[in-house]
């Protein structure tokens, strides 16, 4: 039997909490939320194709059949509107019910074609709303993790390093990069996951200076660099990991830029916390690498976020907003160096921004040595 949920959690309630006086501030009586990932940061519920309208009093959802009863369980104590005919119609609607007058919306997940049918909807419905265009409110809401969703990431980390550890030990020259990319996602399923959290990337040899490489058929080789870069997705919310492997020899050229990048991640992890901006954190890794001459080799950022999503604020890296780092925040450092031709090594760890530093959430051996398979 299921039971449905009556009340929300009181995760929850401080959320709804904070998105309301972030709402007040900006003078909004109303908000509304296509995003899937912030729908249900806010509720729980995990359908898609829904619409959220957040009010002072009252949370509504709007859906469809299909989620009519995953609404109810999952978040049972929604104002919900099942809508049979047009999303913009059943929005305009629930709009003048709620009696909303200046009504947020994300810039960033709102077309202009969904505000102009949703602004004729609302004429038709004589209310006279101005819209309100918002940037990111509730992604930057959501960058500060708390105690539930660290619990969960937690989780997510834990899941994916049992599975590589249950295929580290089964990787062979031969092997296509398919082939690791599916036992890795198989572990981590069987280990509760509900997926990866972004397709695995497995780049053997000169692939691995790719660094958004898509596995394919490429076998594993002997004397080359192995780069596995993956997460769980567990619970909803993302974990994202890169170890860099050899199967047999490491050549010269490659042991030194592992010794680079190692040193480069190590010294930004001791670095981060609240003292550090996201520019200065990047700025930690990308010097050490400069100095050893392979600044043009490391063409990314050092970190993003991670929560329900595989990339979230904040970025960690030189251009865009340098904000401060806060505890609660959970991000990726993963410097490398991607040299054409001959191969890349990145080395991705996951850490939470505690009020003294940060606390490394993965635990996976990335010596040199460690990272060896004979
Ligand atoms: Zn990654
Ligand atoms: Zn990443």
């Amino acid at each position: 039997m299921v039971v449905a949920v009556r009340k929300p959690a009181p995760y929850l309630v401080s959320r709804l909490t904070a998105v309301r006086a972030a709402m007040q501030q900006r003078h909004l009586d109303g908000l509304l939320l296509s995003h899937p990932p912030d729908i249900a940061y806010l509720t729980d519920f995990t359908g898609d194709d829904s619409i959220a309208l957040v009010t002072p009093r009252d949370l509504w959802l709007i859906t469809d059949f299909r989620y009519k009863e995953q609404a109810q369980v999952e978040a049972g104590w929604l104002r919900l509107v099942v809508r049979t005919g047009q999303m913009d119609r059943a929005l305009a609607r629930t709009i003048a019910r709620a009696a909303v007058r200046r009504l947020g919306f994300d810039a960033q997940h709102t077309t202009v074609a969904d505000l102009q049918s949703l602004k004729k909807a609302l004429r038709l419905q004589k209310q006279s709303v101005k819209a309100v265009p918002l940037d990111a409110m509730v992604a930057n809401l959501r960058k500060v993790k708390d105690q539930h969703e660290v619990g969960i990431i937690r989780d997510a980390v834990e899941a994916a390093q049992e599975a590589f550890l249950a295929v580290r030990g089964r990787i062979r020259p031969g092997m296509t990069e398919n082939h690791l990319a599916g036992l890795l996602t198989l572990e981590m399923r069987a280990r509760g996951a509900s997926g990866s959290s972004f397709p695995v990337i497995v780049a053997a040899g000169p692939s691995s200076s790719l660094p958004h490489y898509r596995s394919g058929e490429a076998p594993v080789r002997v004397n080359q660099p192995l780069l596995i870069d993956w997460g769980a997705l567990l619970g909803g919310y993302c974990s994202d990991l890169t170890r860099t492997l050899f199967v047999g020899r490491v050549s010269r050229r490659m042991q030194d830029i592992y010794k680079v990048v190692l040193e480069a991640q190590m010294a930004a992890i001791a670095a981060i916390g609240p003292r550090l901006t996201t520019h200065q954190a990047d700025k930690v890794a990308r010097d050490i690498i400069r100095k050893a001459g392979y600044g043009k080799y490391f063409g990314h950022g050092l970190g993003h976020g991670i929560g329900r999503e595989i990339h979230e604020l904040p970025a960690l890296r030189k251009t865009g907003a340098d904000e401060p780092l806060r505890p609660g925040m959970v991000v990726t450092v993963e410097p490398g160096i991607y040299l054409p031709g001959e191969g890349g090594v990145r080395i991705e760890d996951d850490v939470l921004i505690t009020p003294s530093g940060c606390e490394v959430l993965s635990s996976l051996d990335k010596s040199l040595a460690g990272c060896r398979i004979d």
